[in-house]
């Protein structure tokens, strides 16, 4: 069973980023979005109960969840971010875990959107966390195409970098470029290769 790491970071700080850097080396990387997607195609069971509480406006006309219009909607009530993250969390976590279970590797990460807000739920051995100062950061999200408005909205339900740092054993610090995360990330994969023995 391979040894997890719960890879962290608050939004737009670069955790898929870090990911595909890692993945690129070889490790297993487990997504915990990757998952949400999954868990709600069109005809699963959360898709259902989505669409029964918000109706049919909120799907596309491929029957798909419109996420964008679901994001509006969960930082506008915290009821309703509460009651998806019900819906969701826990599937996540349970198929997240059951595949590192499976994984043949010495270690793996588990790519977490809300780590440290919910660290008491995953077991992990270590915690890596992800930095990057907030003007870059809603820099390169409304790059992607998230308004400014809606990044700073979801920042204010995250937990501040403060309490990474105080849960995190490993940092990676994203402010440079793609070269200098690079060889932060093939740091880090040496030093969890001697740590896991890989
Ligand atoms: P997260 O998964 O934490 O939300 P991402 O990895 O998606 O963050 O990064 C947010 C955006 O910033 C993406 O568009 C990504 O391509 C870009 N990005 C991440 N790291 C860098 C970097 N070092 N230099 C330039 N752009 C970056």
């Amino acid at each position: 069973m391979a040894a997890r790491i719960g890879l962290g970071g608050g939004i737009g700080s670069g955790k898929s980023s870090v990911a595909a850097r890692f993945a690129a080396l070889g490790v297993p990387v487990f997504s915990a979005d990757r998952v949400a997607r999954d868990l709600t195609r069109p005809g699963t069971d959360a898709w259902r109960r989505i669409k029964r509480r918000f109706g049919p406006g909120i799907l596309d006309v491929e029957h798909e969840l419109r996420r964008a219009k679901l994001r509006e909607h969960a930082f506008a009530d915290p009821n309703i971010k509460h009651w998806l993250e019900d819906l969701l969390h826990p599937p996540i976590r349970a198929r997240l875990n059951a595949e590192a279970d499976t994984c043949p590797a010495p270690y793996c990460l588990l790519e977490v959107p809300l780590l440290v807000e919910n660290l008491r739920h995953w077991p992990v051995e270590r915690v890596l966390m992800v930095f990057c100062p907030l003007t870059t950061r809603l820099r390169r999200l409304q790059a992607r195409g998230l308004s400014r408005r809606m990044a700073r909205a979801i920042m204010q339900t995250q937990a501040p970098d403060s309490q990474r740092r105080f849960v995190a054993d490993d940092m990676l610090f994203n402010h440079g470029g793609p070269e200098a995360l690079k060889a932060q990330v093939e740091a880090l994969g040496r030093k969890y290769q001697r740590l896991f023995n890989a």
